[in-house]
């Protein structure tokens, strides 16, 4: 049998190892990148290693997974402290959130705020149109939505909270009630983080793979996938120099659910369905220092609008590196769409909006920096817009008619999931094989409704 896996993200280096681990047949895995871990992969600048923004791996990460990665990278898996902070209403609250730090910190009107609007919500009728705004109004009150999350949600997803899904409040916001953001201000403060950047756990998981015998064909892009009578018959892809294709038995998906349903020439109720479907994209603007740290954070979160940036993070401090000596990165996360102006910006251009926030933001760079290196994501997060739920199922099903294809990870299933549940699915999608390489599609099904349960950490 031959396994073709689509993506070497987290999802696919993972379903690589598990599956070449069980010697079912040929896997071959297509990325159409130059190495593995997806959005969640690392590569150098200035002689240090960064990622696409701040990855951390949670401690609540599946035991199964995380005892494969503490046995694949041994010293390396670093346990990190985690020291972020927030800029709210001109002051930093530090994050994760501590009882203490926010009755000191935080501005009295909005402590104030906050616990009438407890008292108030009980008084509040059910919305009749639900929506990202209503269910966290609903929860945590209009001061903590206003000053913190609504702001944060137009950045992030570009639209406003009224047009966003309760499911985006739902699956998105774990602390979504004061009782849930009680809970965790006592949560555990640590995070894992490889040595050499957060993509050392997926060019682990290739290695792994590798030495069982997957083959990776990077600079593979999959442009068209071929059936016959609901069965997937083979992939077609492109690199930079040629084309070719492979016939397969099986094939596991962690392409964005449009650009897969795409590649199989769709009905056209299907292909507007797909075109439906929006990602929210990302530029990181790496800016090199001439100087041993910027700060003591890792990452600094900025939720108010006059800020364009979400999130600041400095890579040494999440390797606790002290080399290279008078060098410094920091990673700035512009939410953005692939279509608009700020896409096409130039690197100077972003460099200079970075520098401006950080001033906005009181903490101003010592001198320009040395260098602005920018990356882009077109498919930084999935964006749960009203009515989204309808256009995925009608996707969903379609692609799940094929008797030998499926669609997982965070792009396939249209999920805002982190890198550990990426992999948890990828493990379990391999579980779903039964010795003769047949997939068990009941099995499947009880695995998705799990699916549901994940909660993303921040
Ligand atoms: C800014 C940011 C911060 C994050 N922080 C964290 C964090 O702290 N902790 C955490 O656990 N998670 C975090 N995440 C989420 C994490 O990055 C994802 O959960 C993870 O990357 C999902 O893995 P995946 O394999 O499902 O998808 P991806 O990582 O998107 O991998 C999909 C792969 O498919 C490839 N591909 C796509 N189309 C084609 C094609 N046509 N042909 C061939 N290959 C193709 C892509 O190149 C990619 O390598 C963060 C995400 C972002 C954007």
């Amino acid at each position: 049998m031959t396994l073709a896996i689509l993506g070497a993200g987290p999802a696919g280096v993972g379903a690589a190892l598990q599956a070449a681990r069980r010697k079912l047949g040929r896997v071959v895995v297509f990325e159409q990148r130059d190495s593995p871990g997806g959005n969640a992969g690392s590569f150098d600048i200035a002689g240090i290693r960064v990622d696409y923004g701040s990855h951390r791996l949670h401690p609540t990460c599946d035991p199964r997974v995380l005892a494969d990665l503490k046995a694949l990278l041994g010293d390396d898996l670093l346990e990190r402290p985690r020291h972020g902070r927030i800029l709210l209403r001109n002051r930093w609250i530090g994050f994760p959130l501590r009882p203490l730090d926010l009755a000191l910190h935080l501005p009295k009107s909005f402590i104030l705020g906050a616990a009438a609007d407890v008292v108030r919500k009980r008084f509040v009728p059910k919305p009749v149109h639900e929506s990202f705004a209503s269910v966290l109004e609903a929860g945590l009150g209009r001061t903590v939505c206003r000053d913190f999350y609504f702001p944060f949600a137009r950045k992030l997803w570009g639209l406003d909270p009224s047009e966003l899904s309760p499911v985006q409040a739902r699956r998105r916001v774990s602390a979504n009630t004061p009782a849930k953001m009680l809970r965790k201000t006592s949560g555990k403060r640590f995070f894992y983080y490889p040595r050499r950047g957060y993509g050392q756990l997926f060019e682990s998981l290739c290695d792994a793979a590798r030495n069982q015998g997957a083959e990776f064909l990077f600079h593979s892009r999959v442009q068209a996938i071929e059936h016959h009578e609901q069965r997937v018959s083979s992939i077609h892809y492109e690199t930079a120099e040629s084309s070719g294709s492979l016939d397969c038995q099986l094939v596991l998906s962690t392409l964005p659910i449009n650009h897969l349903v795409r590649c199989l020439n769709p009905p056209q109720p299907i292909l507007d369905a797909a075109g439906r479907m929006l990602f929210r994209g990302m530029i990181l603007i790496y800016l090199v220092l001439e100087q041993d740290r910027f700060s003591e954070f890792d990452a600094h979160y900025f939720p108010e609008e006059d800020i364009p940036i979400s999130r600041l993070s400095e890579p040494k401090n999440y390797s606790a590196s002290s080399e290279p000596r008078n060098r410094t990165v920091l990673c700035a996360e512009l939410p953005c769409d692939p279509l608009s102006d700020t896409w096409t910006k130039t690197d100077a251009e972003l460099g200079e909006l970075v520098c401006q926030s950080l001033s906005v933001a009181g903490i101003p760079l010592r001198a320009q920096p040395l260098q602005v290196i920018t990356r882009r994501l077109a498919h930084a997060y999935p964006i749960y817009k009203r009515g989204f739920e309808n256009d995925f199922a009608l996707l969903d099903d379609w692609v799940g008619g094929f008797e030998n294809l499926v669609t997982f990870g965070r792009q396939g299933l249209f999920a805002h999931d982190n890198a550990h549940h990426a992999l948890h699915m990828a493990y379990c999608t391999v579980d779903c094989l039964n010795s003769a390489g047949e997939f068990q599609w009941d099995r499947w099904r009880s695995h998705r409704q799990d699916f549901e349960r994940h909660v993303v950490e921040d």
